[in-house]
């Protein structure tokens, strides 16, 4: 290594002296020093030098990265002064400017932080959690025994025995309780995953968990704060149902409808021409869940809810295809 760090030296030494003008100096650095340079391909082969070998190569590296970099100040002097920069015609001055482009977020991000942004307002805290999770955060704990039909509704990508790709951000739901004593607030956002892939799923998706428990929260409650989200995410006049439902770790549980985006009402493909959209999944906490984390049922009560943040951006923006989010097509997220 040291000796091949010894020729790239003196041969780029006699290269530099061969650079006639800016151009050609610009040139050579880049074919040297440049993000994929000869130097730096070198060095990324320092990591596979054994460990008494490598404190005298990286010592030579950084002598000969140095010397060289100084060497190209130099030879750029050098050629400024003697007229061959710029002026010397190196610059056509009548070329069109190029034009810079600004990043931004990404449609799923914005919606996400919009989400969390409204629930952080209603005094919820956001908390993350872990994307590989125990089988028992992810099921067990949250009512759903190892051969509960349940577990068919979510495939499940596993680790290993007991350890999986969590299919859903409720762990934290688990989590917290367990370690804190209520009341609590919160809400999860993150990355969840499924084996399931079509123009409305993918492997990977988002989600964001809340969970509210506390003395004598009740179904109003839910209604309220749902009630709430909702009008601040679609806008005040947006018609939204409850309508009754089933989930393992809720009881009683409901889904939030909100009136067709697309029909208002009418019926159309997207409402399957039922004029409603569903858009989270919610309940009253089971008691059997507190039994898990030593809450005593009889003293706390609470609800939990979930939502897809996909779900959400798909219908608020009117993408008809959820595989547009993940092509980073730049003429689709320039539309955000
Ligand atoms: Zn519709």
């Amino acid at each position: 290594m040291v000796n091949r760090l010894q020729e790239l030296e003196s041969r780029v030494r006699q290269d530099l002296g061969r650079a006639g003008d800016l151009g050609a100096l610009e040139a050579l650095q880049f074919k040297v020093l440049g993000r994929k340079g000869e130097l730096t391909q070198l060095l990324r082969h320092l990591g596979e030098l054994t460990p008494e070998e490598r404190p005298a190569a990286g010592q030579e590296a950084n002598r000969v990265k140095g010397v060289l970099e100084k060497a190209f100040e130099e030879r750029r002097s050098q050629l400024s002064a003697s007229g061959s920069g710029p002026a010397a015609g190196m610059i056509d001055w009548s070329l069109p400017g190029r034009r810079g482009f600004r990043g931004r977020r990404h449609p799923i991000t914005q919606t996400l932080d919009e989400v969390c942004g409204i629930f952080s307002r209603l005094n919820f805290e956001i908390v993350e959690g872990p994307e590989i999770e125990l089988d028992y955060y992810n099921f067990e704990a949250l009512n759903i025994p190892p051969d509960h039909p349940a577990r068919d509704m979510q495939d499940t990508f596993y680790i290993s025995e007991g350890v999986l790709l969590r299919t859903q951000t409720s762990p934290m739901q688990v989590r917290v309780m367990e370690s804190r004593k209520p009341p609590l607030q919160i809400v999860s956002p993150g990355k969840v995953y499924r084996r399931d892939s079509d123009v409305s799923h993918s492997p990977m998706f988002h989600q964001v968990e809340g969970l509210m428990v506390g003395e004598g929260i009740s179904f109003g409650d839910l209604k309220g704060i749902l009630t709430l989200f909702v009008r601040r995410m679609f806008g005040e006049d947006t018609p939204l149902r409850f309508r009754p439902s089933f989930f393992p770790f809720t009881e009683p549980s409901a889904e939030v409808d909100i009136g067709c985006v697309l029909c208002q009402g009418g019926g159309c493909r997207l409402c399957s021409r039922t004029g409603w959209l569903e858009i989270l999944g919610s309940g009253m906490v089971d008691p059997e869940v507190y039994r898990f984390v030593h809450y005593d049922p009889e003293q706390v009560t609470g609800f939990a809810f979930g939502l897809g943040i996909e779900r959400i951006a798909m219908l608020k923006y009117g993408i008809d295809d959820i595989r547009m989010f993940y092509e980073n097509d730049q003429r689709f997220l320039n539309q955000f």
